[in-house]
């Protein structure tokens, strides 16, 4: 697997504003992949956690996985104040996906509307994943919709 070159050497934020940008030119998410040991790390380091290599790319991910976490976010709550553009939005639902091809990775998802309502608002399994800009951030959404 061959992708865009991680600006390791750049540092940590460069190294985060590099990933948002590639989410939103691509329109996918993306792991960082080892060309050495062919392992993929979320999130982002500026070296592979399993053989330390500075060599580094951004792997598209699948856009479907499955949902092993979930928390809703409904309301006020003095302790947690959700970010400004999500506000309009509750009741909405932070998750984490694994996907196929690296089952030990977790990447982040949004889930908004009728996936957060109801019984079923926690329920985990598969989910298909578009990158929307919500506030001006590309932002990858989750729906529990069938997957390809
Ligand atoms: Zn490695």
């Amino acid at each position: 697997m061959t992708g865009r070159p991680c600006p390791v050497d750049a540092g940590s934020s460069a190294l985060a504003a590099d990933f948002w940008e590639t989410v939103a030119e691509a329109r996918a998410l993306h792991v960082q992949g080892c060309p050495k040991c062919s392992q993929a790390q979320f999130p982002p380091r500026l070296r592979c956690a399993n053989c330390g290599s500075a060599v580094l790319e951004w792997w598209t991910a699948p856009s479907f996985g499955e949902l092993v976490a979930v928390v809703v976010g409904a309301g006020e709550e003095a302790r947690h104040r959700p970010a400004r553009r999500f506000r309009a939005l509750t009741p909405y639902a932070t998750g984490l996906i694994r996907t196929e091809p690296w089952p030990l990775v977790r990447l982040p998802v949004v889930l908004l509307g009728p996936d957060v309502q109801g019984p079923d608002a926690h329920a985990l399994g598969k989910v298909s994943v578009e990158i929307e800009d919500l506030g001006g951030v590309p932002t990858p959404i989750a729906s529990r919709s069938p997957s390809p």
